[in-house]
């Protein structure tokens, strides 16, 4: 069986216990960013939030680009979302190859040039990283200022986040 039809059939058992309370419109008070990685999977109970308390927005290495950008902004400014949380994390998958490396070996494998992604955005110290990914944010016209942006790094042996400021600072959580 696939994992896919593995996963509907729990789905059909464990809906049996769902809440339909949880399906009232949310309000979000944050936005986080973080990576796709499955050990991220849970950041919202690592934070304490309740259901319904963050959009959460992930990519492959926790990546402001043109897509988290445009749900940040919907986040900010149609829906209720106070206060932006960028989370890298250790040990992530976009430290283990450049950009150059992983284009090559995906055109070594498939023979093709594809038109897009035009950039991998792996990267190679995650503190450096999430400042990039803040001044991103930041930078952006449509995020309004008064919506604070603070970027942090999530220890994936620890599970305690350290806080990368802008300034080249880090306090380790
Ligand atoms: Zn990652």
């Amino acid at each position: 069986m696939s994992v896919i039809d593995e996963a509907l059939s729990a789905n059909a058992t464990i809906a049996n216990e769902y809440d339909p309370g949880r399906g009232k419109p949310p309000a979000p008070r944050l936005a986080i960013v973080t990576c796709m990685d499955p050990r991220l999977t849970d950041i919202e109970q690592m934070l304490d939030l309740a259901h319904g308390d963050a959009d959460v927005i992930r990519n492959a290495g926790t990546v402001i680009d043109d897509d988290s950008v445009r749900s940040l902004v919907v986040s900010t400014r149609l829906l209720a979302s106070r206060e932006i949380m960028i989370i890298n994390h250790t040990d992530c998958g976009m430290l283990r190859f450049t950009d150059g490396e992983l284009e090559a070996r995906l055109r070594k494998e498939t023979g093709k040039a594809p038109i897009a992604p035009a950039k991998f955005y792996s990267f190679t110290d995650a503190e450096a990283n999430t400042r990039e990914q803040i001044q991103k944010a930041r930078s952006h016209p449509w995020i309004s200022p008064d919506v604070p942006v603070r970027g942090f790094v999530f220890d994936v042996s620890t599970g305690r986040l350290s806080e990368v400021f802008p300034d080249g600072q880090t306090v380790v959580g």
